[in-house]
C-alpha cells in the first residue's frame, strides 16, 4: 500500500479524527499514485494514522476511510458502512413520512464525497471526490441492491468535482428512469422532482424539518417566500392556512415547477402570488409599495461556497435580513437561513443581529434549524452542518 508521510506536528488533525489531510501538511508521497486509491497515512516518525483516499488534484489531499489499522477499505468495508447508513435512516423513523431520504451523507456518513439521494425508487448519487469516483461502480451496484431501487441516475455536476480535477458526469447509469416523473410525498404533500435538471439531486431534503415548521407558523398569516424553487415551503404555509403566498425567485423554471406543485396539491393556483425576480431587488420593490408580511422566508442558494467569499456573502445575507425585517409586520416572524459552509451558526446569527440593529427593530430568536436528521453531522467533522436557520420574530 503506498504511503503518504505528515510533516512533523500535523498529525494532530488526524488524531482528533478529522477526516481531511490539506496538501500542506505532507512531507512525502509514495509514488506514482492512482487517484482516488487508498494510501497509509503515517506521522513524520512513520507511525499508522489513517487510510484514506488520495486526490493529487484538491488542495483537500487525504479524505480519510479509516482510523483503525485492521481496516481493509474493499467492497465489504463500503457494503458495512452503507447499511449503518441505511440503518441509522431506518431508526429515524423517517419513512412513516415520506419516501425521499437522503442514504449517505459523504464524510459525516464515513464515504466522503458521496451523496445518495433516495426518490422513491429513484436513487440519485453525487460522487464529489476522487476517492468516491474510484470507488464509483463499486458503490453504484451496493446501493442499487441495499436500497432496492429501479435505478440510478447520475448528478455529478456539482463545481466542487472540478476542484478534484474531474470532469462533470450525468446520466442514467442502471435500470430505467420511471416513464412518468418522479413524484415523491412527504409530510402529506407531494412534489414533483426533476432528478435530471433539478437543483442538486432534485429537491432540498435537508429542510424537511423546516418544512414542516414553516406549516406550524403559517396559519391565517400573510406569507412571503424568498427564494422560493419549486415550492417546498410554499405548499408547507398553504397546507398550514396561509391567508396569503407570495413566492419569489429569479428562475422562471423553478416559478413553473411550483406551478406544477401547487396543482400536484390541488391548491387553487390564485392562491399564490409569484413574482419572478432577483429578491435583492424584489424586497426593494415590496418595500416602496409598502407592503407587510406576517411570516418571511429567506433561503438563498450558497453566498459562500468556502471560507474566501465570506466577506462578500456576508453584505449579501445582511442586505437581505434588513430587506425582510423592514417588510416584517410588528409579531411577524422571519425564517432565515443560510446553506454556506463557509459562513458558521455564530457567524450568521452575528450578521442578522446587524441586521436587525440596522432596521431598527427589536427582535428574538425563538428557535435554531438545523437541515434535516438524514443530513447528520459527525462530532469529527463539524463542516457537515452545512445548513443553519434562525426563527426570528420581530418585537411587537
Ligand atoms: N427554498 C427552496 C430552496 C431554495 S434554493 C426549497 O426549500 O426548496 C435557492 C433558489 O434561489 C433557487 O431556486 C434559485 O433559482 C434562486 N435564486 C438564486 N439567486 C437568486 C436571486 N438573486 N434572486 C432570486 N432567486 C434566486
Amino acid at each position: 500500500m503506498p504511503a503518504v508521510r505528515l510533516k512533523p506536528g500535523r498529525e494532530k488533525s488526524l488524531l482528533r479524527r478529522h477526516p481531511w489531510v490539506y496538501s500542506g501538511a505532507i512531507a512525502h508521497i509514495d509514488s506514482p499514485i492512482e487517484p482516488g486509491s487508498t494510501v497509509e497515512i503515517t506521522s513524520d516518525s512513520g507511525e499508522f494514522l489513517a487510510w484514506g483516499a488520495y486526490s493529487p488534484k484538491s488542495q483537500i489531499s487525504i479524505r480519510v476511510w479509516s482510523w483503525n489499522r485492521a481496516d481493509v477499505v474493499d467492497e465489504l468495508f463500503l457494503r458495512k458502512r452503507i447499511q449503518k447508513s441505511c440503518s441509522l435512516r431506518g431508526d429515524l423513523g423517517l419513512t412513516a413520512h415520506t419516501n425521499a431520504i437522503r442514504l449517505i451523507h459523504a464524510e459525516s456518513d464515513g464515504i466522503p464525497g458521496l451523496i445518495a439521494d433516495l426518490y422513491g425508487s429513484t436513487l440519485v448519487l453525487q460522487f464529489l471526490s476522487a476517492g468516491a469516483e474510484y470507488w464509483r461502480s463499486s458503490l453504484t451496484a451496493l446501493l442499487q441492491e441495499i436500497s432496492s431501487a429501479r435505478c440510478v441516475f447520475e448528478r455529478s455536476d456539482a463545481e466542487v468535482r472540478e476542484l478534484e480535477g474531474l470532469p462533470i458526469r450525468t446520466g442514467l447509469v442502471t435500470g430505467e428512469l420511471p416513464a412518468s416523473p418522479v413524484i415523491i410525498h412527504e409530510n402529506a404533500l407531494q412534489f414533483k422532482v426533476d432528478v435530471e435538471k433539478g437543483h442538486k439531486t432534485g429537491f432540498y431534503l435537508d429542510q424537511r424539518s423546516n418544512r414542516l415548521q414553516v406549516r406550524e407558523f403559517s396559519n391565517q398569516r400573510d406569507v412571503l417566500d424568498c427564494f422560493c424553487y419549486s415550492g417546498g415551503f410554499t405548499m408547507n404555509a398553504l397546507l398550514g392556512g396561509a391567508n396569503s403566498v407570495t413566492a419569489m425567485d429569479s428562475s422562471a423554471e423553478a416559478l413553473a415547477s411550483l406551478r406544477e406543485n401547487l396543482t400536484i396539491n390541488q391548491f387553487p393556483p390564485d392562491r399564490v402570488q409569484l413574482i419572478e425576480y432577483d429578491v435583492f431587488q424584489g424586497l426593494r420593490m415590496l418595500r416602496d409599495r409598502a407592503q407587510s408580511f406576517d411570516l418571511i422566508i429567506l433561503d438563498p442558494p450558497k453566498f459562500a461556497p468556502t471560507g474566501s467569499q465570506v466577506e462578500r456573502a456576508a453584505r449579501g445575507y445582511k442586505d437581505i435580513n434588513l430587506l425582510a425585517f423592514k417588510l416584517l409586520r410588528p409579531g411577524g416572524f422571519l425564517f432565515t437561513f443560510s446553506c454556506s459552509a463557509g459562513v458558521t451558526a455564530d457567524l450568521f446569527r452575528k450578521i442578522v443581529t446587524g441586521a436587525a440593529l440596522d432596521a431598527n427593530i427589536h427582535a428574538q430568536v425563538v428557535q435554531q434549524l438545523h437541515q434535516a436528521p438524514d443530513h447528520p453531522v459527525a462530532l469529527n467533522f463539524p463542516e457537515g452542518e452545512y445548513l443553519k436557520g434562525l426563527i426570528v420574530q420581530r418585537g411587537f
